[in-house]
């Protein structure tokens, strides 16, 4: 079986989820960031896109904006899932909260995985600098579809490749307008992506 058939699983355990203050505000801080560029928004038909997520400290389990947010300018902290487990190669992650984590949980799970210093992750939106990280940054192959294990992996395995660059930024291939950045805190992570933005945005 192509494994880009596996359909994606969410076990839902629906109830709220509580996590710290501190860390509600630098996720919203960061998201804030992001959403005023239009890195993290909404389609003209209504889909939302973007997530960032943060990582309980030496854990698998990350907190993350949850499902069809991005059009939101403000998220509460009930917005926010905990995604406590998760298996990519059967396309399945464990959630809990009010709302359900994003499918693109596995993208983030897997950065997680690969890199046990990293401390979050983002995953934004942005077709003209998209288009520029994949002339010249670690980029999936375009095959490669989104919302698969395999892409989950690859985004995974590049992570690895590329952790003693000072920029850890992926371009989704088969994810249109997709990006990956990530870092030891949500702070590098968002700071490297809006450095990006800002200096290709001139060019
Ligand atoms: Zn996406």
């Amino acid at each position: 079986m192509n494994e880009g058939s596996i359909k994606f699983n969410c076990l839902w355990e629906q109830k709220e989820v509580g996590f710290p203050n501190e860390i509600y505000v630098q996720l919203e801080t960061a998201r804030r960031e992001l959403y005023n560029r239009g890195l993290i928004g909404m389609y003209p038909n209504g889909i939302g896109y973007g997530n960032i997520s943060v990582r309980k400290d030496n854990t698998q389990t990350f907190i993350i904006s949850g499902s069809a947010t991005g059009g939101f300018s403000y998220l509460k902290q009930s917005d926010y899932a905990k995604v406590t487990n998760y298996n990519i190669s059967e396309n399945t992650i464990y959630c809990t909260g009010l709302i359900k984590a994003s499918a693109e949980s596995l993208t983030h799970a897997a950065v997680y995985q690969s890199l046990p210093e990293v401390g979050a992750v983002v995953h934004v939106h942005c077709l003209w600098l998209w288009e520029k990280l994949m002339k010249d940054y670690p980029t999936t192959s375009p095959e490669i579809e989104y919302g698969t294990p395999a892409m989950a992996e690859a985004v995974g395995k590049l992570a690895l490749d590329i952790d003693g660059r000072e920029e850890k930024i992926i371009a989704m291939g088969g994810h249109h307008e997709g990006i990956v950045v990530f870092g030891s805190s949500l702070m590098e992570a968002t700071e490297q992506i809006i450095n990006i933005y800002n200096r290709f945005k001139n060019d």
